[in-house]
Parts: C-alpha cells; structure tokens; sequence
C-alpha cells in the first residue's frame, strides 16, 4: 500500500537534503512534528505578504497601525471558530506559547490562602504540571494497564476531594503514546463535580477538530491552550482560551503598557481582558502566522486531515511490529484513539544512541528520552521510585528513556518505509 499525502506541497521544506556521516546527502524526513512542525508555504506568504503593511497596534493612528490592529483582533474570532469557543462568554489571549497559557491560568485561577486541589494526571507535559504545584495541592489521576487516562480514577479522586478540585488539567492527547484522551467525559464528570477542565492541546490542536462546545453544554470545554510552532506556523505565538470572567478577578500576571485603561500615581483602571493579559507591545506577525495556519487547516478540513494521518498511523504502526525486538509503548489496547505519535525502543540499544543512528545514517528526525513527560515515561518505563532515586544521585550514568516518532500530515509512507528499513537494520545489527 502506498500513502501519498495530498498536503505535502503545502509544507516548507520537504525536499531539503541533510548530510549523513558516509559523506552523501538525502532528502530529510522529519518524524519529530510533535516537537515543532515545519511551516506551511500559506503560513510564510502570508508573513512576507504583510510585511510592508505591519505596524505597532492598538493606538496608532496611521493606516497600518489601524490595519494591524484589525488583523489582530480579527484574529481572535478566527481562533474561536477552529475550536468552536463561546462567542460570547470566551475570550482569545495570545501568548508566547502553551507553557506560558497554562503558567498564566494557574497564575489567574490561585486564590491567596487557599489551597484549592487540581487535577492533572500522570500522562501530562510538564507544561501542564509544573505550573500548577506551587500555588495548588495537585494530584494526579493515574494511568491504567495500557498507559492510558483512567475515567474511573478521575471520578474516584473527584469524589474523595468532594468539591475541592477546582479545575482538572488534562492533555488533550499525550505527546509520549499520542493517546487522546475522552475530554469531553471528562469535562461531563469534572462538571458534576463543582469543577473546571483545562485541555491542553499543544497535541490535539494540529491534527483533528476540537470543539469547546460552549458553555451551555455539560461537556463544554472551560480553557483549552495551544501553540502555533506546533501548527505549522513559527514560534513564539500561542493562546489560552477561557471565559472572559475568569480573567477579571484578578490584576494581570504582566503588568504594562496596553493593560490598562487609565493611571494616575493614585490608581489604575486596568483593561478588560483580554487586553489586560497582553502587556506590551504584541506579536502581530505571529498572529499573522498563526491565523493563516488555522485558515489553511480549516479549509482542509480538519476531518480530512484526521482520516488521512489515520491510515498513515495504522500503515506505521504496522510495519514497526515486524521490526525484531522492538518494543511499542502505545499499542496496547486495541483501536485506541490516537494521534501519529508513537514511542518504543529497541532494548539493549540506548535511547539516545538509536534515534542519533536514525539521524546520521538516514537523515530521519526522531526525539528521544523523557519529551518533558518525566513521570509519564518513567512509568512506562516501570521505574520504581526506589530506581529513580539511585539514578538522581548518579548523573553520570545514561538515564533509560524511549525513542519517539511523530507524524504530520505531510509525511507519506514511502517515508516510513525508508525509517522501517534503517530501523529494522539497526535492529538485526545490534544483535
Ligand atoms: N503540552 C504538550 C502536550 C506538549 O507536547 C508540549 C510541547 O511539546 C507542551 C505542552 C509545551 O508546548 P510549548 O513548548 O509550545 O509551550
């Protein structure tokens, strides 16, 4: 079978020769978009396209700070649209990225002296774990045999805190076993009990729908985070998404020029958010990049794009069963929900020395080791605590780790067989 994608033009890059270690050169393949995806042509066009008309935004008065501004805040119904937010109740804040979103909600949700619970769950980014530790009693909801999220667990531990979980932050999709995880039966549950659902989407967001549901619906989603280096746009742009209420109780996290509406040495009237979260002057051009890449996404389809990285997954992960030794870290429950990213090793080769060969034989871009899911990975790996230990107080010893792929739409399966063929020879080799 052979799996041509229909969106490779689409995509900068794809033809781009790298050095390997022999001295010749091939056509890079790049299985590592869960880290950062290449960009679109439509993303970079648009960037150049609007270079001769940007401006710094808001209070200008001149044609293209006016049209700057525009665009910006047009920005933000475009964004409502790809994910279905509440056109009324939420409100689109830009940030740098996902990390800084969910810093700024754990920041916005702290209430002084009191230590309300959040939930997050042994599967998540450490974007959406480390944020909340200091200001919150965080607990985890734990995986079950198959590395995937516990409903079960979720509704054990809302109960037992009985009103005291203020808000669940859960991954959209795992960016270790691409696992999706059922957020709106988690919103449904978290709902009943007195709580809130964060979804971060870093993952989710590129390759299928999301539908935040509005907030009339029982399953609706309460604040969803995403980055656009992720989407096929550059870095240094990404968004929180939540109800415009939320984020009028407190003062802002960044404090500045922009957020306010009027100072004197006597007080400050800040703005209303989402302005009051954006300090300073913005990233235009990444709103630029970033909206150009949700208008290509949706006029795809994100339906399409889901279908097509779906066979292009079951084809992958196929093919990885017949290479010998190998061990999966994803699979193991039948027909999963699941996203192109899969993790695996090949025991007795190091992490780190396998995607290294993949990379200088075969020009192909993996990750490997923890993809700052440390207690993800380390559960999968069956890292006793008393292991983890021994290994914090040696530093100088290889830490174990998993090497990891993931897909975009771009990437075909004449790509993966060139990856299956290195990686099966790599496999006989070690041997
Ligand atoms: N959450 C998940 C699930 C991720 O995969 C990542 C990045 O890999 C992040 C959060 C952090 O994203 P960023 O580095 O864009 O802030």
């Amino acid at each position: 079978m052979i799996l041509h994608s229909a969106f490779r033009n689409l995509i900068v890059g794809v033809q781009e020769k790298v050095p390997l270690s022999n001295g010749n050169s091939v056509t890079y393949i790049n299985l590592d978009n869960a880290a950062t995806t290449p960009p679109m042509h439509a993303v970079m066009d648009e960037i150049i396209n609007f270079s001769p008309w940007y401006s710094s935004i808001h209070r200008g008065t001149g044609y293209k700070s006016l049209l700057s501004s525009d665009i910006y805040e047009e920005g933000r119904d475009i964004i409502k649209k790809f994910v279905n937010a509440d056109e009324q109740k939420d409100v689109v804040i830009y940030t740098k990225n996902t990390t800084e979103s969910i810093n700024l909600l754990s920041y916005v949700l702290a209430e002084k002296d009191d230590k309300q619970v959040i939930l997050a769950s042994d599967m998540e980014h450490l974007a959406n774990d480390l944020p909340w530790r200091d200001k919150f009693a965080i607990d985890y909801v734990t995986i079950d045999k198959y590395g995937m999220f516990s409903l079960e667990d979720l509704e054990m531990k809302l109960k037992h805190y009985n009103g005291r979980v203020k808000t669940v932050a859960v991954a959209g999709a795992s960016n270790v076993t691409g696992y999706k995880n059922p957020i709106h039966q988690i919103a449904r549950l978290s709902h009943q009990h007195g709580a809130k659902i964060l979804v971060d989407g870093a993952q989710l967001a590129p390759h299928c729908p999301i539908d935040m549901k509005g907030h009339e619906s029982p399953e609706h989603i309460d604040y969803l985070v995403f980055s656009a280096h992720k989407m096929y746009a550059p870095f240094g742009i990404g968004v929180l998404i939540g109800p415009q209420e939320t984020f009028q109780k407190q003062e802002p996290f960044c404090k500045g020029g922009g957020a306010v509406e009027l100072v004197s040495h006597q007080f400050i009237e800040w703005s209303l958010s989402p302005h009051k979260e954006e300090a300073g002057t913005p990233n235009v051009m990444g709103v630029v990049a970033l909206t150009a890449a949700i208008k290509t996404l949706m006029s795809i389809g994100m339906n399409v794009i889901d279908q097509y990285e779906q066979e292009l997954i079951h084809y992958t992960i196929h093919k990885l069963t017949s290479v010998p030794d190998l061990k999966l870290y994803c699979c193991a429950a039948k027909n999963e929900d699941r996203l192109g990213i899969i993790s695996f090793d090949l025991p007795g080769l190091h992490h780190e020395l396998l995607a290294k060969i993949l990379s200088y034989e075969g020009g192909i871009a993996v990750r490997s080791g923890l993809f700052c899911a440390h207690p993800y990975v380390e559960k999968l790996l069956g890292l006793t605590p008393q292991k983890l230990a021994y290994y914090h107080q040696k530093p100088e010893l290889p830490f174990p780790g998993l090497v990891r792929l993931s897909l975009g739409l771009y990437n075909n399966s004449n790509e993966i067989d060139l990856f299956i063929d290195l990686l099966s020879e790599i496999a006989q080799n070690k041997q």
